[in-house]
């Protein structure tokens, strides 16, 4: 692939108007920077899916089987009668447009088959011809669409432009969540191995080895050590967390970039300090080193598959019951589909928090906390010493990440512990916060730098409201509780709003955390000086 390069008059004259072209026309242009790469054969292997081959979406030939139609349909006709939502979504539409301008992909690229109601239209119109009796007699007068190619390579680049965010169906009448639509899409396409690689390698090293980056045992036990030496050097106090120990009262899942990824790691010397400082009873685990679950954007049955290990590392440990770290879609699936997929766990307490008696009653199935919860409730009780002066270098705001938001109402949590552990905290419009959060533009498997088009005009709208704190307040930095968020928001921003940095929540918390007996500190837990300490610290 050749990369053009515009001068400044060919970039002020490109025309935003988009071309007039009859939608039910399939049509795509595979351009550099709006796709992702197919899947490794390797890794398709390893997690033994069909149709293994070398191919790639920019080839006129896909190498599909011969059948490959069949596959689909039956494919389709199966989670119709399985999925009655699907079926509802095919067919309560009413086309009001509701929901056209709400996807920051819409917003952020101007294709109109990036609106939801069109991108589901994508799915619906062949749902139609196939399985409807007007669509069958008509076709296209009832707005059935055959099944071809073209609308197969359609679906793989629209439905790899969502992020399964689920901001559309906020503003929906009848509630369609297009996400659903698009995981739908997914697994069909994945049926006849059309898949895409940021996703299925990534599986692939969580059924290897635990965790999505492929971190061996050993390694994981290292980093988890290396965190804890760290720590060391900037509190002065040695914690000692433990990995695979049986009988721990607790289970602590993070997604694996929280011991790996800038910044996650801060965020991770966070959760370190913390436990460390309350005297909790925790323990990781090397086989479940990774909460995330690459599975939610493959199919249904990856994402079984993938999770089934954490209730089978608690139950072998042990343990109480489960905290889970800070993470977007590991949380999605842990609240709305785990008890269902692998519970009950009955083997498991109803989480209840050993520093103040609480009871997280809204864990009573799954039981497992999310750590935000866990922490707002001992500042609740006035369990910690905190200095939220510490974090006076930085204005802050927060992203409320589309799952925790969206898919589990955790909106309240971050703010009351932001706002207990820093003192310059800033609020982005309303309209683009809570339930209502723009995406980051790269989540459900697209954060590759294969498709960075996409993600920089995917992340447009949530960049223009930081944008709008940064001009506004000065905020220098955008607190999230997510994994994709840290490892996708820093570009994001370096493109729109340079100048703001990503952290994570517990970052925050654990700079804040006066530990008992620690040495004077002087730094922050990313090595900038704590305010006033500025000439002992050198960077
Ligand atoms: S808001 Fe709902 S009913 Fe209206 S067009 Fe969008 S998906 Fe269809
Ligand atoms: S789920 Fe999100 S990315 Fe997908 S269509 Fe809806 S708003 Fe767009």
């Amino acid at each position: 692939m050749s990369e053009k390069h515009f001068k400044p008059e060919e970039l002020t004259a490109i025309g935003y108007q988009p071309r007039r072209r009859d939608w039910m026309d399939p049509h795509v242009e595979f351009r550099r920077g709006t796709f992702n790469y197919s899947a490794n054969p390797k890794s398709m292997e390893y997690l033994g899916l069909p149709f293994v081959r070398k191919w790639q979406p920019t080839e006129d030939d896909w190498q599909l089987p011969s059948n490959w139609k069949e596959i689909i349909l039956e494919g389709l006709r199966e989670r119709i009668h399985k999925f009655r939502s699907l079926r509802i979504f095919m067919d309560i539409c009413v086309r009001c447009g509701a929901c056209a301008d709400k996807c920051h992909f819409y917003i952020g690229s101007g294709d109109p088959k990036n609106m939801p109601v069109l991108r589901a239209e994508l799915l619906r119109s062949v749902y139609r011809k196939d399985f409807t009796t007007a669509g069958k007699i008509l076709g296209k007068m009832a707005g059935g669409r055959e099944l071809t190619v073209p609308v197969l390579k359609e679906w793989f680049y629209y439905f790899y432009q969502c992020t399964e965010c689920r901001r559309c169906s906020v503003f929906c009448p009848y509630g369609i969540d297009t996400a659903e639509i698009t995981i739908i899409g997914r697994e069909l396409l994945n049926l006849v191995g059309i898949g895409i690689d940021w996703i299925t390698t990534p599986a692939a090293n969580c059924f290897r080895t635990g965790n999505h980056l492929g971190i061996q045992p050993h390694g994981f036990k290292d980093s988890v050590d290396f965190a804890a030496d760290d720590l060391e050097d900037i509190t002065g106090i040695k914690v000692n967390p433990s990995v695979n120990r049986k009988g721990a009262e607790v289970l602590f899942v993070v997604p694996s970039a929280d011991y790996f990824g800038d910044p996650h790691y801060f965020g991770f010397l966070g959760y370190l300090a913390l436990f460390h400082e309350i005297g909790l009873d925790y323990t990781f685990s090397a086989f479940a080193s990774e909460g995330g679950n690459f599975g939610l954007f493959h199919s249904h049955e990856m994402m079984k598959r993938l999770n089934a290990k954490i209730y089978a590392e608690a139950k072998r440990l042990g343990v109480k019951y489960i905290i889970g770290g800070e993470c977007g879609h590991m949380w999605r699936v842990l609240h709305q589909y785990m008890d269902t997929m692998n519970g009950p766990a009955d083997f498991l307490e109803v989480p209840k928090s050993p520093v103040t008696g609480t009871v997280f009653e809204n864990a009573r199935s799954t039981k497992m906390v999310h750590i935000a919860e866990f922490t707002a409730d001992l500042i609740k009780n006035r369990k910690l010493k905190l200095a939220p002066e510490r974090n006076d270098s930085y204005k802050v705001t927060f992203h409320d990440s589309c799952n925790p938001a969206r898919a589990m109402g955790l909106l309240e949590e971050p703010r009351y512990i932001l706002k207990s552990v820093c003192n310059h905290f800033y609020e982005m419009p309303e309209n683009t916060i809570r339930e209502q959060t723009f995406c980051c533009g790269s989540g459900s498997g697209l954060g590759t730098d294969e498709n960075l088009e996409m993600r920089l005009r995917g992340g447009f709208p949530r960049a223009n409201a930081v944008k709008y704190v940064q001009q506004n307040h000065g905020v220098n930095l955008l607190v999230c509780i997510c994994a994709i968020d840290k490892a996708t928001l820093p570009p994001l921003m370096d493109f729109w709003a340079p100048g703001v940095a990503v952290a994570g929540l517990h970052e925050l918390v654990g700079n804040a955390l006066m530990m008992k007996g620690e040495k004077e500190r002087e730094a922050d837990f990313r090595g900038a000086p704590l305010p006033g300490k500025e000439e002992k610290v050198h960077v």
